[in-house]
């Protein structure tokens, strides 16, 4: 069931050597050492910030806010996008607005950044972790089915996990380094269970699923625009919706619960300072003019991993889940089973080389504090999360970019 590479292929021995040397031929003549992601600002981002502070508007009223908002929505096909101080922040008061209370359980992949379950923590509710499918690295809606059918059970309009007592309130697919969950069969297992969906598409802008946009699918989804991710805002995030009441409650609880008034300061109910400030805003219009140019490098960058890796012995690349068109965030090299012990070995190579590549997440089942979180089983993700490396995957690394800029 594995995609790992052809049997064909496979050699005694794990040749550390030669992935250095194939990660040489994609990654070319960029500057040693190679980050694992870098942001690229310009001429358009300074112009943008500068105008914040020339004009006295860096906090979180100002114009920027409104027109980044409008290029999120528009470049997603979501009706409302609500700018956030963070991603992290974004997940938190999504659940919030979606109902989760104290003590709900709140599905997850443990395959994820860890930024996902801390988020469902802060809204007083417990990880209910499960696993992946091998072809997405996302949400296994299959394997969730099975599980839920296992340990729920309806009682008073609720489904209650009848293991621990608890109500099951929201499902949070994470899409991978970009590779879209398969949301329809996630969306009929949620509506099968009377569980809402809020996507976590902090990695996955610009990324679709049979043209429709990731972030689109869950009745709400938040992005991140951290300094790692496919654009940045310094830090930043995003909650995006199509429902018209749900967008206007996320502005209202995101920025304090002030009615809106000339002079007085009247509030409604505990709400969050969340809103995203004007100059971080600024950045993320200027990011917003290139992303579909980012798109295309890391397509172009993902393409040129998969050719150079392709008949590699014992490695090969994660490709985009068939009907996806993934933004490739982070470039995978899947290590063959028999090989996972190898992984370690392989990473320090590539340091001391000048390439930071990386292993996946610790899965939060094995972190200290959700090592006790309910679970269901989880061979995916235990197997998986020993033999993934993630490569250099900047959109600048592509060899046209590389050769346009070597030519300016
Ligand atoms: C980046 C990320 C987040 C959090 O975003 P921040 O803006 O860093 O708070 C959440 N979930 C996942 C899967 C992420 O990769």
């Amino acid at each position: 069931m594995s995609r790992s590479p052809a049997i064909a292929n496979r050699a005694a021995e794990f040749d550390v050597d030669a992935v250095l040397a194939a990660v040489d031929t994609v990654v070319l003549s960029a500057a040693r050492p190679v980050a694992l992601h870098e942001p690229r600002l310009g001429a358009r981002e300074r112009e943008l910030v500068l105008d914040c502070i020339d004009t006295n508007w860096v906090s979180s009223a100002g114009k920027y806010v409104t027109q980044f908002e409008q290029m999120v929505a528009a470049a997603t096909g979501a009706r409302h996008a609500i700018a956030i101080v963070n991603g992290t922040a974004a997940l938190h008061a999504a659940l919030l607005l979606e109902g989760v209370q104290a003590n709900d359980e709140v599905i997850l992949p443990t395959i994820t950044f860890v930024a996902t379950a801390n988020a469902v923590s802060h809204a007083g509710a417990i990880p209910h972790l499960v696993d992946s499918t091998w072809d997405t690295l996302g949400l296994d809606p299959v394997a969730l089915d099975a599980h839920l059918a296992q340990i729920s059970v309806r009682s008073n309009g609720e489904t209650m996990n009848r293991e621990t007592g608890r109500r099951l309130r929201a499902i949070v697919p994470v899409h991978i380094f970009g590779h879209p969950v398969d949301m329809a069969p996630l969306n009929a297992v949620a509506e099968k269970y009377g569980l809402v969906v809020v996507e976590d598409a902090t990695e996955s802008l610009g990324s679709t699923w049979n043209g429709q946009a990731c972030g689109t699918f869950g009745h709400s989804a938040v992005l991140s625009f951290n300094g790692n991710k496919i654009i940045t805002t310094g830090g930043g995030g995003m909650i995006l919706t199509n429902d018209d009441e749900h967008a206007r409650h996320a502005r209202h609880f995101t920025s304090t619960a002030k009615k809106s008034h000339a002079w007085s300061f009247d509030h409604d109910e505990i709400a969050y300072n969340y809103r995203l400030p004007n100059i971080n805003a600024a950045l993320g219009c200027a990011q917003m003019e290139r992303l579909s140019t980012m798109v295309e490098a890391k397509r172009e960058l993902a393409e040129r991993y998969l050719e150079v890796f392709k008949d590699f012995p014992n490695a090969g690349i994660f490709r985009e889940p068939e009907g996806a068109r993934s933004n490739y965030w982070l470039n995978t090299l899947v290590i063959d089973r028999e090989f996972a012990g190898e992984r370690d070995r392989l990473l320090a190579a590539l340091h001391a080389h000048g390439i930071h590549a990386r292993p996946l997440w610790t899965p939060m089942h094995m972190l200290p504090m959700y090592q006790n979180c309910p679970r269901s089983r989880l061979p995916v993700a235990e197997d998986m999360s020993t033999r993934c490396v993630n490569l250099p995957s900047s959109p600048f690394l592509a060899a046209s970019e590389q050769a346009r800029a070597n030519k300016s």
